[in-house]
């Protein structure tokens, strides 16, 4: 039984109900690949795959349409599978069952898969649609974007021939998205000497807790305390005052999360310990209210620990160690020269770690939207690691997609928008990942432009799309279709 066929766009929604019996999770593709290789053979549409799984289905020029430029609609085929932890779903076979909620299309228990189904629906309409007159559009179906971006960083830049690409994993009906960041991880090793305990002395184990964390890309300029910073503050401090010795330090956990908690132990002179208690009262006091409301469940501890750890760190690496967090930066390093708004290069202390072994990881993300200020950034961490002796290392990272005003498709795109809704869209670029940065990187010219229907809980089992909006981006997205211009 159907429960979505009297939505309209009835083909989208019809694919969209299709799709949702089809289990898909990322790196299990197989029964999406062959769902798709199907329907176009059984539509007699041209298709091929590559070794990596990412499929390609074209539909010729309407006659009379030929010369016109030829048009890429990207999605990605797999999806984040999560789910209520009291609701049975076997992943690899059961469907997802959609349901119909206040506008708005909701699945029963799990993710729904509108992130990126709707736009392999989509694609799927365009791809039979007979009333459509438009030159070439070849449809891209991406694997594994969810969980690596595998099949954008396999691509051949022969697969497809068009140079005007429009993605469809975009989750804000009325903005045009035209560019992303890219982004590396820089890590850092040092090793330290352990010494023993010195006598009289007692061990106190600090805490930085409550913060609000958040992603590191698109919630970076929004001043959250970063607790690797603020642990490292606290340590500093005390070691400019007192004689302390470091025996832990454990901060942050994820490389792409601002950091929420920071746990440190140190060693000091039993004397001390009333005074250093109290600096720690009075520092955290105006760290509440240098934060004001953004950061008002911020708690930080002090405890002695039952017995002493058996080494501390030696006092020179701790001392580089300490002065090199201190300057190593966090947060936003620029905003965008062109676009109102953006965030255009930033780093991120993810991670602090004792790992054993007298070693300790440092853990840091750059992302930017310009390759060479990504670059850059990550030099500048480099530095700063360097200088307290680290081995440092750098991810092979991704490259971002630079927004581009005088974009072709932009302009298609706007005035499509502007025509039907009678208002203008909003141009964003976010910061952070997307497949189109390598598709950018890898097909040299190519012009680009994502844009969706809203989508709300991506990747929670709370995801919904809204029914207005899918109505919305299909119409733009058939009169940007019908309006591409003749080849050069
Ligand atoms: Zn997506």
């Amino acid at each position: 039984m159907s429960v979505l066929e009297r939505l309209s766009p009835t083909p989208v929604w019809q694919y969209f109900e299709e799709i949702c019996r089809i289990p898909r999770l990322s790196k299990n593709e197989v029964k999406i690949r062959e769902y798709l290789l199907d329907f176009a053979r059984s539509n007699n549409l041209e298709s091929k795959e590559d070794k990596i799984g990412n499929i390609l289905i074209s539909r010729p020029s309407h006659p009379g349409m030929e010369n016109r430029k030829t048009v890429v609609l990207q999605s990605h085929m797999d999806m984040v599978g999560e789910k209520n932890a009291d609701h049975p779903h076997d992943w690899s076979n059961d469907p997802i069952i959609p349901v119909i909620k206040n506008g708005w299309v909701t699945a029963t228990g799990t993710t729904l898969g509108a992130d990126d189904g709707i736009g392999i629906a989509s694609q799927m309409a365009i791809l039979t649609d007979k009333s459509l007159k438009a030159g070439r559009i070849e449809c891209l179906f991406t694997v594994d974007e969810e969980s690596g971006m595998t099949g954008a960083i396999n691509l051949k830049p022969d697969f497809f021939e068009g140079r005007i690409l429009i993605n469809l994993d975009s989750e804000d009906e009325g903005v045009l998205y035209i560019g992303c960041a890219g982004g590396l991880d820089t890590i850092g090793t040092i090793n330290y000497k352990g010494e023993t305990v010195p006598a009289g002395t007692t061990a106190l184990e600090i805490s930085v807790t409550g913060l609000h964390g958040g992603h590191s890309g698109d919630e970076i300029h929004k001043g959250y305390g970063n607790s690797v910073k603020i642990m490292n503050s606290i340590l500093r401090n005390l070691s400019n005052r007192f004689p302390i010795s470091l025996s832990n330090f454990d901060g942050g956990n994820i490389r792409n999360a601002i950091p929420r908690e920071a746990f440190a132990t140190i060693v000091a002179d039993r004397s001390f310990t009333r005074q250093m208690a109290e600096w720690i009262e009075s520092f955290y006091k105006t760290l509440l209210e240098d934060f004001g409301d953004l950061e008002k469940d911020l708690k930080i501890g002090v405890k002695d620990t039952t017995g002493l750890p058996q080494f501390v760190m030696d006092r020179n690496t701790q001392e580089r160690l300490l002065s090199s967090l201190d300057g190593c930066p966090h947060g936003v390093i620029a905003w965008s020269k062109d676009m109102e708004d953006l965030v255009e290069t930033s780093t991120n202390l993810a991670s602090v770690k004792f790992t054993g072994g007298n070693t300790i990881r440092i853990i840091t993300t750059q992302r930017s939207s310009i390759e060479s200020s990504k670059k850059d950034a990550a030099a500048m961490i480099e530095t700063c690691l360097k200088l307290a002796g680290a081995r440092v290392k750098h991810s092979r990272g991704y490259p971002g997609w630079k927004p581009d005003m005088n974009s072709e498709i932009l302009k298609i795109t706007r005035n499509s928008y502007k025509k039907l809704f009678g208002q203008e869209p909003a141009v964003r670029a976010i910061h952070a990942g997307l497949e189109c940065g390598l598709i950018h990187e890898k097909f040299k010219g190519i012009d680009m432009i994502s844009f969706g229907p809203t989508i709300r809980g991506a990747h929670t089992p709370e995801e919904k799309i809204e029914i207005k909006t899918t109505r919305m981006f299909w119409d733009l997205l058939l009169d940007v279709l019908g309006n591409i211009p003749f080849k050069r």
